[in-house]
């Protein structure tokens, strides 16, 4: 039943975005950060992805990051990433903000994504301005520049650092445009990404969450559609498509 009603109220918009978390990438076979089988049951974050922590070890924190790369590498894109990428190409869908660093909403097709939290698949120069796109994980313990030669870093935002101001005023344009949003696998608790939806739900947007289960964001969904996101967002999409197939 809420399925339909999702289906006919997104038949009724214009302009929606999607917002993912860890969770849309859970079938690809990454795991997420909370929950039952979520990394942080296995390591302590303060040791692992913080400013501090890199300062302190960076090779430690090299290693698991080179770890989580090895994962990202071998993970392709699931039936959700292919299913938002399809309905960008329709046109229903006009933007993807995720908080995933794992590249695989570009990877399914998708082209209008603003990654909140950077990409595992990048480095930055901790002293320059070099960034570096991996193709495939490094072999160095600890990767350096080949400007400057200091030490290289994931170009990724860690727990007590900002965000790229670029992709927060993009994420906040699509929140403010947005008549609809779709909020996949998040547990809604990272802020300020989490303030993404909120935005568009002040602004009225309608807010369809798909979830294993209920998140810190659920109270501000207008349909809850529960369930794994690679079996929701099929759907959702082919039930969009067919109604609008119908309307034209
Ligand atoms: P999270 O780990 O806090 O929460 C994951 C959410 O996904 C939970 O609400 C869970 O119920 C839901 N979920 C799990 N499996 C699902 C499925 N198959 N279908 C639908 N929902 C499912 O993740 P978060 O909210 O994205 O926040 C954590 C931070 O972790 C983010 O900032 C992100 O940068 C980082 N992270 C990224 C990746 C990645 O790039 N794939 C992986 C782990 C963590
Ligand atoms: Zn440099």
């Amino acid at each position: 039943m809420s399925m339909e009603k999702a289906v006919k109220l997104i038949a009724k918009v214009n302009y929606v975005v999607v917002f993912t978390g860890a969770g849309v990438s859970a079938e690809s076979g990454i795991p997420t950060f909370r929950g039952k089988d979520g990394l942080w049951k296995r390591f302590r974050v303060e040791d692992l992805a913080t400013p501090q922590a890199s300062a302190r070890n960076p090779r430690l924190v090299w290693e698991w990051y080179k770890w989580r790369m090895r994962i990202v590498f071998q993970a392709k894109p699931n039936s959700a990433h292919l299913a938002i990428a399809r309905l960008e190409k329709e046109g229903v869908v006009k933007a993807v903000i995720t908080q995933n660093v794992d590249g695989l909403h570009q990877a399914a097709g998708s082209m209008n994504v603003i990654e909140l939290h950077g990409s595992i698949r990048r480095a930055r120069c901790t002293a320059c301005d070099f960034k570096l796109e991996f193709q495939e994980v490094p072999l160095e313990n600890l990767p350096r520049c080949p400007k400057c030669r200091s030490l290289l870093r994931p170009d990724v935002v860690w727990f007590g650092e900002t965000l790229s101001l670029d992709a927060w005023r993009r994420a906040v344009g699509e929140a403010m445009r947005c008549d609809c949003m779709i909020v996949v696998g998040t547990s809604g608790v990272v802020c300020p990404a989490a303030y993404i939806p909120l935005l568009s739900k002040e602004r009225g947007a309608l807010i369809i969450e798909v979830n294993v289960k209920q998140s810190a964001l659920t109270s501000v969904a207008d349909v809850f559609l529960k369930g794994r996101a690679g079996e929701i967002l099929p759907a959702v999409a082919r039930a969009i498509l067919d109604e609008r197939c119908l309307s034209t």
